[in-house]
């Protein structure tokens, strides 16, 4: 699975111009899933043009709420009607600038299942964090915080992206071997707390720098099944190359 996070990138024009490089170069048959994550007010329309192609539509947040006086915010009932499939919750720019915690990431995560959607979800640590060998222990109480109260029927619709904050918009990626050894922690855990079966049928990307010359690399180490794509999801060439390094 390949996802692509527009961020606060590409006025309406520029961004169905991009999703257009982008169909122009996807086969409809693939092996692997394709997201788009466009800013809020391009959704209508990119779900309009992506119509009948192997893209699916993704949103880069939602409130918790379902409804109500919360001026600003859109709800994942909103985006489900949209058409909508996917959104993202716990980005590192989510909990660095806007101050979300796990508990209202967690509150987030319920929202998401609730209105028939899936969740991308993010999780990662800082450099400090890294250096001081606690990488692990912070990654794993993310999901404990935040994803382990999920019922194993619910944790289905779990796609988790582990995205190092020191990798993020770096280009500094992490290293292939760095990343398979968090993939396969994150993957042990899953399978402690819900089953092997389930933990085998997660998707588990890796974000941080992931550019057309170092996808591969990360792809085929065995626990990382994909990628969560920033910057590099901004030129459709680039990010097409991102997407058959994935799907082979
Ligand atoms: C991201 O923000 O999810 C991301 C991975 O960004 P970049 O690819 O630019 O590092």
């Amino acid at each position: 699975m390949v996802a692509g996070n527009w961020k606060m990138n590409t006025d309406l024009q520029k961004g169905l111009a991009l999703a257009e490089g982008i169909l122009q170069g996807i086969k409809q048959e693939m092996d692997c899933e394709v997201v788009l994550a466009p800013p809020f007010t391009h959704l209508t329309e990119l779900k309009k043009k992506l119509e009948g192609s192997a893209i699916k539509l993704g949103a880069q947040n939602c409130h918790c709420e379902h409804s109500g006086a919360y001026t600003g915010e859109v709800s994942a009932e909103m985006l489900q009607s949209a058409g909508v499939e996917y959104v993202i919750t716990g980005h590192s720019e989510r909990r660095q600038l806007f101050h979300e915690t796990n508990e209202i990431i967690r509150q987030k995560v319920n929202a998401i299942l609730h209105a028939g959607l899936k969740v991308i979800f993010c999780c990662g640590e800082t450099l400090d964090v890294r250096q001081s060998e606690t990488h692990n222990i912070l990654v794993r109480m993310q999901m404990e915080e935040s994803l382990f109260h999920l019922e194993p029927e619910q944790f289905k619709s779990i796609c988790i992206a582990y995205e190092p904050i020191w990798a993020i918009g770096t280009g500094v990626n992490a290293s292939p071997e760095q990343a398979q050894e968090m993939h396969s922690y994150i993957r042990d855990q899953i399978a402690i707390r819900y089953s092997k079966f389930i933990a085998e049928e997660t998707n588990i990307l890796y974000g941080g720098s992931i550019k057309p010359d170092n996808a591969k690399s990360l792809f085929v180490q065995e626990d990382v099944d994909g990628g969560l794509v920033g910057g590099a999801s901004l030129d459709a060439k680039g990010f097409l190359d991102i997407i058959h390094a994935a799907c082979g």
